[in-house]
């Protein structure tokens, strides 16, 4: 631990109970886990280990390679793949018995040739216009079984291009097509589940729960909602070592292109993380004259990056590079940061949501930047996280 430059710490516990939340919201629906992008970043094998062990049984993955890697784990799940079939895969699919989420009739038909009966997901565009098979399709299915004939249809699915909204009206035009869909296909496949919504979704009702929910974001602590506080547990520490401490004499400049400029005498922390390792180059703040208005050490607005550091906040100064940050301790007592401290950039202290707002983007996009130089660490319960939060580890 003592060589890492930066320790990601996932809590599996926290899952477990995000987990339990949703099912609790759900209740009467299957909740199943999206997996994908290596669990949106926490790692896919042993959060679906975990999942599996709380009692979820149907996983989402993105595509076969996901796919195979997940059934080596879990021998017994369900696995969807939400891509679909690629083009000369189907048998590669059914070894590692994955079932596609066909979103064409080219799909479908694929899949029918792949030989003895085969189970798979029918995935209908209700409005995102991402994938999935029209209303067209769905009248074509409904009157002509041998289209279909051969495929164990096992699930209805389709998305919601708004659920971070409550109150976008695209939401009920979707909710009504994809019933309309149903109304068509059910007595076709009276086998077969039906499932609209991702973790924003549960929340807009039971109306929209259907027979199966697909939370991804939800379960690893991230804001399925856009401006509103939600109530999953944060499941992810990142924690970046403090490489070496430096005064900066007034009016000298920090980190590449001379962005940021020490309006009095500073105090700068050189962090062990960079862009390499997720914490964005947008992150980057530039003057402490301009952004943070030539006050050190306060928070630099919501344009640049923070991070918690003995005891305190600390604004990111300068360009984010490769493999280091530097922070602005100016305001701390002098000896509260010290070489080798470690950093919290994501963590109880920076939520990774505010992480991603700082960043312009949103809370998905930093868990699965988080890239693989971390050193990974799991904790089932929770407990030891005290032992992550941002202090001397
Ligand atoms: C990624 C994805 C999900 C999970 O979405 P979250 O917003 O992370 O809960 C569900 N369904 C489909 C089709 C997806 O692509």
């Amino acid at each position: 631990m003592t060589a890492a430059g930066g320790i990601l710490t996932v809590d599996l516990g926290a899952v477990a109970a995000n987990y339990a939340l949703i099912r609790r919201e759900a209740a009467g629906a299957e909740v199943a886990a999206v997996v994908k992008a290596d669990a949106y970043g926490l790692g896919m094998r042993p959060v679906a280990r975990r999942l599996a062990a709380e009692g979820c049984r149907t996983f989402f993955v993105a595509d076969a390679r996901e796919g195979a890697s997940l059934r080596d784990e879990l021998p017994e799940a369900v696995i969807y793949v939400l891509n679909g079939l690629f083009p000369g895969t189907a048998a590669l699919y059914a070894k590692a018995c994955l079932r596609p989420v066909l979103a064409s009739m080219a799909e479908l038909e694929e899949w029918r040739a792949a030989g003895a009966p085969l189970p798979a997901a029918l995935h209908f565009d209700t409005g995102m216009n991402r994938l999935g098979m029209s209303e067209a399709e769905a009248d074509a299915l409904a009157q002509d079984p041998s289209l279909s004939a051969g495929v164990g249809v096992s699930l209805i699915l389709s998305h919601l291009a708004c659920s971070d909204e409550a109150g976008h009206p695209r939401n009920e035009v979707q909710l009504g097509r994809f019933q309309a869909i149903l109304a068509r296909l059910r007595p076709h496949f009276p086998e077969a589940q039906a499932s609209l919504a991702n973790s924003g979704g549960i929340f807009l009702g039971p109306g929209y729960h259907f027979d199966m929910v697909r939370p991804g974001v939800s379960l690893y602590g991230g804001n399925p909602f856009t401006g509103k506080p939600h109530p999953f547990r944060q499941a992810v520490t990142a924690q970046a070592r403090v490489l070496a401490v430096r005064e900066v004499a007034p009016g000298d400049s920090v980190g590449y292109g001379a962005t940021w400029k020490a309006a009095g005498k500073a105090r700068i922390a050189v962090l062990a993380a960079g862009y390499a390792d997720g914490f964005f180059r947008s992150l980057s703040s530039g003057t402490s004259e301009g952004i943070s208005g030539g006050r050190t050490g306060e928070k630099a607005g919501e344009s640049g990056g923070r991070v918690y550091i003995g005891g305190g906040m600390a604004p990111v100064a300068g360009r984010v590079s490769m493999d280091m940050a530097m922070a602005d301790v100016s305001h701390l007592p002098e000896g509260a940061v010290k070489r080798g401290d470690m950093a919290e950039l994501i963590g109880p202290h920076i939520s990774v949501d505010e992480v991603g707002l700082r960043a312009g983007t949103l809370g998905y996009e930093i868990l699965t930047a988080l890239g693989a130089r971390y050193m990974r660490r799991y904790i089932e319960d929770g407990t030891q996280s005290a032992a992550a939060n941002g202090g001397k580890a």
